[in-house]
């Protein structure tokens, strides 16, 4: 490549979710000045997932609004080279380029993986069948939306968040909702047994049956309608099967370039991989802390835009922010703080608006917080969590003690 060609190399970022999209914004903002290509498999600009199972489904409207992340006119402003529709298909880290499935190779002087996840199928086979649905793209959602009308009955397999949320959209638009889950409780990997307990009767109330420890779940889709059975419930029969059995995140490229992986791309502070060229952002990337992948969108956006600052400035600061997430379902707004561990003290704090959930270790300092229609608490949590602050669970749990008089 001679010197000319070079100077029209830049920085690539393949994919075209959340992370990719604040991390354009952030480089340009930074003033990046160079070409900046954006390899994407789908044929939208940047969009953000957590409507598509919340306010999409339910839209009343014949056509929701795309959950653009930005307004066109700055996405225009950008001035991005796009390559999209398109797939990145290898990676050759020795000569910095990656091969597009179009043939091209895309040669790179920075590398931004944010490739994100799909949906993860127990079976592949269970796609073929026209009844059986997952949720991961705008695509998904206007197939889930459209069904969702037409039938009257849906199983979930799967309850985790997004289960959850489309259990509750579902319920919302009148269905009948049966959710079967392998655990035996709900969301049991990013929820202590409280919280799972809390899920389980807001879903109850609401009219959904669960089914939790289905440890041998069998499905029969020889048939228009799917069926399921496990040995406490005998075949049933539903218009509408919905997986949502956890994802698969997108790592092809990282582990066949050898970039060290262990949940997701291990990367530092500064969104870098093993590879000092090569970048990793929002679900793929392991919490540079907490070593794992959150699939959180506070996660996709924050962590994008310090590694994007660092790809342009090695003395930028790292990521050091705590995992939070958030889930909508009925009129409930639940936010997580924190990730659970074993052997944390449980303080309950309800109200008839709002539930708390405060986890506190042997020097009495939060850990983790679940907070139910309470986004308030979550930010005081937030600084109690960061300064390592000595809490009084009394207090904590008493309904009269005012919490932000504990500030
Ligand atoms: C239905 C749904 C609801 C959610 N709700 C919430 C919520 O309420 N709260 C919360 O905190 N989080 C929520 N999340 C999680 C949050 O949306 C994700 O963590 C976030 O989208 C991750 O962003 P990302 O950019 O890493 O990945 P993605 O948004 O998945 O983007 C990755 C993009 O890369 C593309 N791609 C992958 N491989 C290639 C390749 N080889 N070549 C080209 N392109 C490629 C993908 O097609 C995709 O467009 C939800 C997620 C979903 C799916």
């Amino acid at each position: 490549m001679s010197a000319n060609e070079r100077n029209d190399v830049g920085i690539v970022i393949v994919g075209g979710g959340q992370a990719a999209g604040w991390a354009a914004k952030t480089l340009r903002d930074q003033g990046y000045a160079g070409r900046l290509s954006i390899v994407s498999d789908e044929p939208y600009d940047f969009y953000e997932r957590p409507p598509l199972s919340k306010d999409v489904l339910l839209s009343d409207s014949h056509s929701p609004p795309f959950c653009a992340l930005f307004p066109e006119s700055t996405v225009q402003a950008l001035q991005l080279c796009w390559y999209r529709p398109q797939r990145a298909v290898q990676l050759d880290i020795n000569t910095q380029q990656i091969l597009l499935d179009s043939g091209e190779w895309l040669p790179f002087t920075q590398l931004l993986l944010a490739t994100g996840a799909r949906p993860h199928w127990p079976d592949p086979s269970w796609q073929q069948h026209p009844q059986v649905l997952s949720l991961r793209s705008w695509e998904d959602a206007q197939r889930l939306r459209q069904q969702l009308k037409r039938c009257r009955s849906l199983a979930l397999l799967g309850g985790g968040w997004i289960g959850l949320e489309i259990a509750a959209a579902a319920r919302q638009l009148g269905l009948s909702v049966s959710l079967f889950e392998r655990a035996e409780r709900l969301c049991s990997r990013s929820a202590a047994v409280e919280v799972s307990q809390y899920l389980a009767r807001l879903q109850q109330q609401h009219g959904v049956t669960l089914h939790t420890g289905c440890q041998t779940l069998r499905l029969d889709l020889s048939q228009a309608q799917p069926r399921i059975r496990t040995p406490q419930t005998e075949t049933e029969a539903f218009d509408l099967l919905l997986v949502g059995t956890g994802v698969e995140l997108n790592l092809e490229l990282a582990r066949q370039a050898g970039l060290a992986i262990r949940q997701g791309v291990v990367v530092d502070g500064q969104g870098r991989s093993s590879h000092p060229a090569v970048f990793a952002a929002g679900d793929i990337a392991e919490h540079p802390q907490l070593g794992v992948c959150l699939q959180s969108w506070a996660y996709a956006q924050n962590q994008a835009i310090t590694t994007a600052r660092a790809m342009l400035d090695a003395q930028a600061s790292p990521y050091d922010e705590p995992a939070w997430l958030w889930s909508d379902q009925y009129d409930v707004n639940i936010q997580l703080l924190g990730l659970p561990a074993p052997d944390l003290q449980c303080v309950q704090r309800h109200s008839i608006d709002s539930s708390l959930f405060f986890y506190l270790n042997e020097q009495q300092q939060l850990v983790h917080m679940v907070a139910c229609n309470d986004g308030r608490a979550i930010k005081l949590g937030k600084r109690w969590l960061q300064s390592g602050r000595v809490l009084d669970a009394a207090q904590l749990s008493d309904p009269d003690c005012v919490l932000m008089s504990l500030r």
